[in-house]
């Protein structure tokens, strides 16, 4: 499945067992988000005939980094990478940036690209919400749930989850693993009733069947089906009724790990 937007066009690259590499070109040059295997990323190179113009880190976890550095030293491209002491990024003398700054492509003037700070998987996370319309999300959102918390608070991850839905419902969102059918599953044990649940459970069953990815998502399909973002509508039913939504997000990212 590919997306195009304006002259750029993006493309999942899978890796691992259920890993998605996201590679951005314009037909001559290409950005990567999160290389954890640089072979898969050459092989899709060569096959388009595109430069490496620059590498984007979403956070340190080794199916996220590890294919950086050979793919640095074969394009003498720049990586950019969280701004935090990890050694993977000193090895890399990555560029470091934070929440707010903003960055700029030499092949891709036109493309706007903003750092969000989305602390809660790991501490250091962040997310590239580029043109006013993409966000790489890495391991924060995924289709219909979340990313477990091995380093931050459920607080820290549910202040992240609410700086995504602040973005415009149109936003196309790109997470780096390919959950989405297990989460739907986990989500219909919350909300049986959701009917927007149920056809997305069609959908992405149908989409698994063809070995296609069912992402990117978009923020509005989130916002109805995705009970990580749906804690206040949660917290209006019957079983939570009444509790607050981060004590309900909370308990939801436990069962979660148990599903
Ligand atoms: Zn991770």
């Amino acid at each position: 499945m590919q997306e195009t937007s304006a002259s750029i066009e993006i493309v999942p690259l899978p890796a691992f067992s259920d890993n998605y590499l996201w590679l951005i070109h314009d037909g001559k040059h290409a950005l990567i988000v999160d290389p954890g295997d640089a072979e898969v990323v050459e092989s899709a190179l060569k096959t388009r005939n595109l430069q490496l113009d620059a590498i984007l880190l979403t956070h340190h976890h080794a199916d996220h980094t590890d294919g950086a550095a050979s793919l640095q030293q074969h394009w003498q491209c720049p990586v950019y990478a969280p701004d935090s002491d990890q050694k993977a990024y000193e090895a890399l003398q990555a560029r470091r940036v934070k929440a707010g700054d903003h960055i700029e492509f030499e092949h891709f003037r036109a493309l706007s690209c903003e750092i969000l700070g989305l602390p809660g998987h790991t501490l250091d996370h962040i997310a590239y919400y580029i043109g006013h319309r993409h966000l790489f999300s890495g391991d924060v959102l995924f289709g219909a749930g979340c990313g477990r918390l091995f380093e931050g608070t459920p607080s820290q991850m549910y202040a992240s989850l609410q700086t995504i839905a602040t973005l415009p419902e149109e936003t196309l969102i790109y997470p780096a693993h390919e959950y989405t059918a297990h989460n739907i599953a986990f989500a219909r044990t919350i909300e049986p009733g959701n009917a927007q649940l149920k056809q997305r459970a069609h959908d992405a069953a149908s989409l698994r069947a063809q070995h296609l990815p069912t992402l990117p998502t978009d923020l509005r399909l989130e916002l109805a089906t995705n009970p990580f973002l749906r804690c206040e509508e949660i917290s209006r039913h019957p079983e939570f009724k009444g509790r607050h939504a981060i004590d309900i997000f909370t308990e939801l990212r436990s069962r979660r790990n148990d599903f």
